[in-house]
């Protein structure tokens, strides 16, 4: 599937941006986890949205995707779960599929939880955030899933069909992974299990595990007046690039950011002419 522009996260920035991309005439392709596993969903009232007083979460969110749809933006539900470069072209996996744009607007908001220890070290030795893409490799192995995520139990259901010995974590809050060249075991609040694997399935990733290479500070994406970022054809917008962590600053980051992405994609095309 390829895009113009692809959006990663579906909240106020990124269905914004999609609007504004269409706008000015580009695909666009929105890739989002459920609106279920959006922040906002969980908001009972949204008081300070211009022109909305009172409206809730799910219905905000409802009206923004409605938006973006009617502005004929494609949408694909699913992780994106890394990224790269490759010529003139972004290249995203999302599970199992791949997606590519000429540019990307990074929209996934503030990824909240920290790292556990053993995990950025036994990341591709072991540990996985992504059950259906890695699972084949663990068949008939001890595998520990670490849900935090809605479609974590489908995924540790997945791993279970395919022949792997799962242990499932429900939202476990201190974990220490560990082992020698490659996983060993996890520890999850105080339970040690044998795992050659360990999935560890939250909503949102990382900038940084998406994109390797990205400029931030504190977390956040560094960005300038266009909501470029320091890689090519990469803009951000919303929670991911600081606060104020609020829907209307995110909404009108993700107008700018679209607008660059759809400019920088119709760049490129005429050059290519
Ligand atoms: C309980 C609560 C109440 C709130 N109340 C208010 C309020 O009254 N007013 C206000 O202005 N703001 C409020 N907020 C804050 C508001 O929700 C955020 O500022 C706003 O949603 C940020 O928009 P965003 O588009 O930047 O990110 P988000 O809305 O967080 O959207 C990002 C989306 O991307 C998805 N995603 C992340 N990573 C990936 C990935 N790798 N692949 C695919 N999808 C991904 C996420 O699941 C999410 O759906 C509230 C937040 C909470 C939690």
């Amino acid at each position: 599937m390829s895009y113009d522009v692809l959006v990663i996260g579906g909240g106020p920035a990124g269905l914004s941006a999609a609007v504004n991309v269409r706008a000015r005439g580009r695909s666009v392709l929105v890739v989002s986890n459920s609106d279920t596993e959006n922040p906002l969903y969980r908001a009972e009232r949204v008081d300070n949205y211009p022109g909305l007083p009172g409206v809730t979460g799910p219905e905000l969110l409802e009206a923004l995707h409605r938006h973006a749809e009617a502005a004929g933006a494609s949408f694909l539900e699913g992780r994106a779960l890394s990224a790269m470069r490759m010529g003139e072209t972004w290249y995203v996996s999302v599970g199992s599929d791949m997606v590519d744009a000429l540019s990307v607007v990074l929209a996934a908001g503030v990824s909240r939880g920290k790292k556990f220890p053993g995990e950025a070290a036994f990341l591709g030795r072991g540990v996985s955030y992504c059950a259906t893409c890695d699972g084949m490799l663990y068949r008939g192995r001890p595998v520990a899933v670490l849900g935090y995520s809605e479609s974590a139990r489908r995924e540790g259901e997945f791993l279970r069909e395919i022949g792997c010995a799962v242990t499932y974590f429900d939202r476990p809050k201190q974990c220490t992974i560990t082992g020698g060249d490659r996983v060993e075991s996890v520890t999850c609040d105080g339970v040690t299990v044998p795992a050659e694997g360990v999935f560890i399935l939250r909503p949102t990733l990382a900038p940084t595990d998406l994109f390797p290479e990205l400029t931030v500070e504190n977390g956040h994406v560094i960005v300038d007046r266009r909501m470029a970022t320091n890689l090519p054809g990469l803009f951000a917008a919303g929670d991911c690039t600081g606060g104020p962590l609020q829907a209307v600053k995110a909404a009108g980051e993700g107008l700018v950011a679209g607008q660059s992405a759809a400019a920088y994609a119709a760049e490129v095309l005429r050059a290519q002419k």
